[in-house]
């Protein structure tokens, strides 16, 4: 499945996945402003636009890429892995997802809540 960010400059393009799920620690819910919804991949994601992306290592273990021209939020990469977490905003075409679970819950803030029904894992679980 395609996606791209909001100018349309980068477009990454993964397997098929029909499950998303959300991240409530501190560094995502500071990237975004909320929680990070996003689809997880196990497989290689072919890019197009570079020249349009910064990728900004975020932690010992991990770095995020975002547009530079339009300031979208791209991915969250596992550092020395193949484990990609990719915004859910950029696959607006795919028509049906499932939001299965929801990420370091313990870190939630009280002033919001989703109302699916997910599962829902503490840092601990979510490692
Ligand atoms: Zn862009
Ligand atoms: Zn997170």
């Amino acid at each position: 499945m395609k996606g791209n960010c909001l100018c349309g400059n980068v477009t990454v393009e993964i397997e098929d996945i029909n499950t998303f799920e959300a991240c409530h620690c501190g560094m995502c819910r500071r990237w975004g402003s909320g929680p990070l919804m996003a689809v997880h991949s196990n497989s290689k994601v072919a890019i197009t636009g570079q020249k349009s992306m910064t990728v900004y290592q975020s932690s010992e273990w991990a770095e995020r890429a975002f547009c530079n021209h339009c300031g979208t939020n791209l991915y969250y990469h596992k550092l020395g892995s193949e484990t990609y977490a990719l915004s859910l905003g950029l696959f607006q075409d795919h028509p049906d997802f499932n939001f299965e679970s929801q990420i370091f819950i313990d870190k939630k803030p009280d002033y919001y809540e989703f109302a699916n029904v997910t599962k829902k894992l503490t840092q601990q679980q979510s490692d």
